[in-house]
């Protein structure tokens, strides 16, 4: 089975107009990419990033969206208004909305099936903390997450999984190679879809990349910090290319 491989850029509240040239050269850089790459950048910038990525590499993904699919929900996002501002994509159960706004994994999976509606692909996030792996709870817990956060209906084409420890997240600290490796082998046996695309996640960097796109089963990389910059997510994707 051929799986093409995915380099996700989640800028989270980060970002401005003027930051828009950052997505311009990186979209400049990828005219025929051969591995997927998609950034997804606040609410605000989504719309005018589609415009400067026109006619590149580039594919675009919110970062959140509401389960219903319009209403009364002040500050919120519906997944067709994703659709409208130009994205394919949407990353859900990201830990950082676990955390900051309290959503459980039947909270995700009423989003996926909202992005699924409306054509998007949802990227969902699972990923233990360092507490949870301390206690060697991490494979229940993801195991618990996943089967919590899909929906019946998932498969290769509109389902992207990323495992994301929360104790790697913007820190530096990345598990080791056997780490993900473990985890990777697990959500490969447990996903929906064997043709389910699997990104890695937390502080990928150009210079852990390549080594991080050897290990079994990781087809990509779902990234934050490195993102923001063309130079350095550029870098990353080469060297998925590469792997
Ligand atoms: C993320 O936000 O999903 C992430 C992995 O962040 P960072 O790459 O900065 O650790």
């Amino acid at each position: 089975m051929t799986i093409t491989k995915l380099a996700a850029g989640n800028w989270k509240m980060n970002g401005s107009l003027k930051q828009l040239g950052e997505a311009k050269a990186l979209a400049a850089a990828h005219l025929s990419p051969t591995v997927e790459v998609l950034l997804c950048p606040p609410a605000t910038l989504l719309a005018q990033m589609a415009h400067v990525i026109q006619g590149g590499g580039v594919q675009l993904g919110g970062q959140d969206c509401h389960a219903a699919p319009k209403g009364a929900h002040t500050g919120d996002i519906s997944a067709s208004m994703l659709f409208d501002a130009g994205a394919s994509f949407v990353i859900l159960g990201h830990s950082e909305r676990r955390a900051d706004h309290g959503e459980t994994s039947l909270d995700v999976a009423d989003k996926v099936e909202a992005a699924w509606d409306s054509g998007l692909v949802a990227i969902i996030c699972v990923g233990e903390t360092e507490a949870q792996r301390d206690a060697g709870e991490t494979l229940a817990v993801i195991g618990a997450q996943l089967t919590g956060s899909l929906p019946h209906g998932a498969n290769a084409d509109n389902t992207v999984i990323a495992y994301e420890p929360v104790w790697a997240i913007g820190t530096g600290r990345t598990p080791t190679d056997a780490q993900i490796a473990e985890v990777h082998a697990f959500l490969r046996t447990n996903a929906p879809d064997a043709g389910v695309r699997l990104l890695y996640g937390g502080s990928v960097n150009p210079g852990n990349a390549a080594a991080i796109f050897t290990i079994d089963n990781v087809d990509g990389a779902l990234v934050g910090g490195a993102s923001l910059k063309a130079e350095d997510f550029t870098q990353i994707v080469t060297a998925l290319e590469n792997s």
